[in-house]
């Protein structure tokens, strides 16, 4: 794709993965123009970043919101020739629209696996952030990957990291592990913000204490997900797919500096790390410019100031979250499915109030263990278990008070 101008569609751009997105493509205005920007409700961020952005679309999943941000942009005090959509349908047009090159999904949630998937269907190149789709959906999604010959790149940082760390054109669809020569995956997790606390002091634990994540900066749901860890199982499930792996060729190791951002060992015994500072402009300024490379912002990583990397176990005893994501990895089914809509009623719920923080885990494990798992063969059995799995969450979560 050297010297063209590539058109990206950016699903989830008023978020942290949306706003780094522009911080990158800014960069490099000769390479990359903005198709559509999608949002939720936020239509003044939106309106801002049509303003500098100006692209053909600019879709808001809320008419209301949408209808402001008409009035606001046909105000005719600035230079912007966007058309506002309205609607979910209108996030899957825009992935899908046949002048697209590339879409970054990184719509948060069950709520991104519409979009992302007709990005996929229509064979573009899918920057992937958004986690719980592959989750959710893995074997129909990778179906639909290897159907339509998209590209997909990881930009979850871990992942991402596995990627530049594998043998050249290494892909799910092409080769196995073993095959590779790999011994197996560590997948690092910086272990959160409550890495060192008590069992007792996790009790009371604040949403807002929750969301400070020691190293990165992030949306309030994958910053709660990040200190219960099941940010890690929900990657966990998601390094199966994206490489082909079984999950007892992944080892989760706790690496509290957020420096080191996975590993790849091979059976000669080299292993293979991907460093740099915690900033998500690397893994996307890769993905976007991959196979080639171009500036991202970040900073030169400084290993003297850095000075050591510590390595531990996750507690699985403290963090249960990750023992109930890798018991669905291992079993496979719509349990995933389960697991991440129950997850995401759970967190909701932990962010108004209502439950405390070590409930999430609960609800998450009681919603599996109702619910029968089976293999999905079309998307309709992953959005059925989904459904019920929110219904039986909310349900036990109002036996709570
Ligand atoms: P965020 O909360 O900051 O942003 C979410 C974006 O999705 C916003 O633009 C919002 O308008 C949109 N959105 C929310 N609900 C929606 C809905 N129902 N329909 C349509 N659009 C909706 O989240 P984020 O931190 O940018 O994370 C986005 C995704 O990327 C998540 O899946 C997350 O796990 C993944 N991710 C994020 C990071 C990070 O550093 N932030 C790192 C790795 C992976
Ligand atoms: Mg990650």
């Amino acid at each position: 794709m050297a010297g063209t101008m590539q058109k990206i569609t950016i699903l989830g751009a008023t978020g942290s993965i949306g706003v780094s997105t522009l911080d990158v493509l800014s960069r490099h205005p000769e390479r990359y123009s903005v198709f559509a920007l999608t949002a939720n409700t936020q239509w003044q961020k939106l309106a801002q970043q049509c303003r500098q952005f100006n692209p053909r679309y600019a879709v808001l999943v809320d008419e209301q919101a949408a209808e402001l941000l008409r009035a606001d942009l046909g105000s005719g005090l600035n230079e912007c020739d966007t058309q506002v959509l309205a609607g979910v349908d209108a996030l899957e047009q825009v992935a899908a629209d046949e002048a697209v090159d590339t879409v970054m999904a990184a719509i948060v949630g069950a709520a991104g696996l519409l979009p992302t998937l007709a990005a996929v269907k229509t064979g573009k190149r899918v920057l992937l952030a958004n986690k719980e789709a592959l989750v959710m959906a893995g074997g129909l999604f990778m179906q639909a990957v290897r159907d339509s010959g998209a590209t997909l790149l990881p930009i979850d940082s871990e992942h991402n990291a596995i990627f530049q760390c594998m043998p050249s054109g290494y892909s799910a669809n092409t080769a196995g592990l073993v095959q590779s020569g790999i011994r197996k995956i560590l997948l690092t997790a910086s272990g959160g913000p409550f890495r060192t606390l008590s069992p007792a002091d996790l009790l009371n634990v604040t949403p807002a204490q929750a969301c400070a994540h020691p190293n990165w900066s992030m949306g309030r749901k994958i910053s709660v997900d990040s200190a219960s860890l099941m940010n890690k199982g929900l990657e966990l499930i998601e390094a199966c797919w994206l490489f082909d792996a079984q999950s007892s060729q992944i080892e989760v190791v706790v690496h509290p500096q957020s420096i080191i951002h996975s590993m790849v060992e091979y059976v000669d015994g080299s292993v293979l790390a991907q460093l740099g500072n915690p900033d998500m402009r690397t893994p996307i300024a890769h993905a976007l410019a991959w196979p080639a490379r171009i500036d991202s912002g970040v900073s030169s990583l400084d290993f003297i100031a850095a000075a050591r990397f510590d390595f531990e176990q996750p507690d699985l005893a403290r963090f249960p979250c990750l023992r109930l994501a890798q018991e669905v990895a291992a079993c496979g089914g719509t349990a995933a499915a389960v697991l991440n809509a129950a997850n995401e009623i759970a967190v909701e719920a932990f962010l108004h109030g209502r439950i405390a923080f070590v409930d999430i885990a609960r609800v998450v494990e009681t919603v599996l263990t109702q619910q029968v798992s089976i293999e999905p063969s079309v998307l309709i059995d992953v959005q059925a278990a989904d459904s019920e799995a929110r219904v039986r969450a909310k349900r036990y979560i109002q036996t709570f008070n």
